[in-house]
């Protein structure tokens, strides 16, 4: 093993998804004697059925000052982006307290400052990682396209291209024709795209990850299916990991539980306003028609994506909690918009060619993912709540959380993520 100056650890991660296995993979370069502990499959969490996105231009946040007036209709509307279980409003309460707070624009400007470092070059960060891995087929830089109905539809979104010009995010507005050629695939009643060139995608968010983790075991990492239960520490040391298969000893850690993570910060005085969006895809394999890049319908809020399996739409947002089954009506409801886009679908498909997914956004109110510190329990790192952006920011949280383990400056400023914010 190369002579790193950084002192071994013996380090384990917590949660097999994007973030976790982009960090064990950062750590096992430090030289770190590493165990990622994952309780189901690899990449079988949020990380499994995203659009695949890897967005720079993701920096802007989730609430910001028009949001909240936007709701009603959402709701409203069968089809709307939006739907939230009634009897879980109570439990979900004080985080969208915090979540119209967040909306302030000062607040809004601040979260996309923060946001823009570490979502910088999504595609190139990913690339060291995909490329140790044998995997450069998976990650491609095609662009992303975000398309709307009308003129009013996009200057409903002007405060996110103000955000993204501020932050020096180049795209390009094509209209009518131009836009039509540009993107065949989709329907004339779009009149307007925004084309980001710098955005990459990746054509299987699952095989991703698991081929990062088959490389990470391949250059000395371990991996461990086990459920975790909590932390054994005596005061501010960490001495193991408490599993439902037994002790695992290890002197730093990291929680990449996704939307699990809150119970583990909670344990190590960290209380953390983690809730979850949930979210839908519905795959059509063999699909009558594929665009070339992702799009984003803007209007309608989703994105649909050019996988290997075929045609991914993925999107909505559900207030639900963890627990509650999934509502399949809602993933439906995205081959209804879907065709709206994609003229050339069909209204139905037979079970072979048509699957349907949930997956647990891990979501902070103010669209900023928790890195840093544990407080009580300083070589525990956070890496969770990522939201919207998870996939597009691993590699680079990933990178940071390891930086932080040896002790090194991260890249980018950490303080906006901290723990401790709330
Ligand atoms: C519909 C949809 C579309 C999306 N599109 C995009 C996109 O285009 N681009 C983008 O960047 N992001 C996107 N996202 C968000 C992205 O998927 C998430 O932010 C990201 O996957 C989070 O990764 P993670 O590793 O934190 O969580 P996860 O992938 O959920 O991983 C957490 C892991 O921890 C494990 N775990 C939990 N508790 C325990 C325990 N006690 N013991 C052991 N293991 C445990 C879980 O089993 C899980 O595998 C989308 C999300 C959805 C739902």
């Amino acid at each position: 093993m190369a002579d790193t100056g950084i002192s071994r650890r013996t380090v384990a991660v917590i949660g097999g998804g994007a973030i976790g296995v982009a960090a064990a993979s950062f750590l096992l370069r430090d030289g770190h004697d590493v165990v990622l502990i994952e309780r189901g499959g690899i990449g079988e969490g949020a990380s499994f059925g995203n659009a695949g996105c890897l967005n720079p231009s993701s920096i802007v946040p989730m609430s910001t000052p028009g949001t909240l007036a936007k709701v009603p209709g959402y709701l409203l509307d069968p089809l709307g982006p939006l739907s939230i279980k009634w009897s879980y409003l109570p439990t979900l309460a004080p985080w969208l307290i915090r979540f119209v707070q967040a909306g302030r624009l000062d607040k809004v400007e601040a979260q996309a400052r923060a946001l823009r470092p570490m979502l910088d070059d999504s595609y190139g960060a990913w690339l060291p990682l995909v490329r140790n891995a044998g995997a450069d087929d998976l990650i491609h830089r095609h662009g992303h396209l975000a398309v709307y109905r009308s003129q009013a539809d996009f200057d409903g979104d002007a405060l996110g291209y103000r955000l993204r010009r501020d932050n020096g995010i180049a795209y390009e507005v094509l209209r009518d024709d131009e836009l039509w050629q540009f993107e065949p695939s989709i329907s004339h009643d779009y009149k307007i795209g925004v084309l980001f060139q710098q955005n990459g995608h990746t054509v299987n968010p699952n095989r991703l990850v698991r081929t990062l983790a088959e490389a990470f075991e391949r250059d000395g990492g371990r991996l461990l299916r086990a459920e975790v239960r909590g932390f054994v520490r005596e005061g501010a040391t960490l001495k193991g990991i408490e599993t439902d298969g037994g002790l695992v000893a290890a002197d730093a850690a990291v929680v990449a539980a996704g939307a699990h993570s809150k119970k583990f910060a909670a344990s190590l005085g960290d209380n953390v306003p983690l809730d979850t969006e949930r979210g839908y895809h519905v795959l059509i394999r063999d699909p009558e028609t594929l665009p070339r890049l992702p799009i984003l319908d803007a209007s309608a809020k989703f994105v649909s994506t050019p996988m290997e399996t075929g045609l991914r739409m993925a999107g909505t947002v559900e207030f639900a909690g963890l627990d509650a089954p999934p509502n399949w009506q809602r993933a439906d409801y995205l081959l209804t918009l879907g065709r709206r886009l994609f003229p050339g679908l069909a209204a139905n498909y037979p079970q072979e060619r048509y699957t349907r997914w949930m997956g647990f956004r891990p979501s902070m109110p103010d669209s900023l993912p928790v890195i840093g510190r544990a407080s009580l329990c300083p070589h525990v790192a956070y890496a969770f709540g990522h939201g919207h952006v998870g996939l597009a920011a691993a590699a680079r949280t990933g990178q940071a959380v390891a930086d932080l383990i040896a002790g090194r400056p991260p890249a980018f400023d950490l303080a906006p993520f901290a723990p401790t914010r709330f």
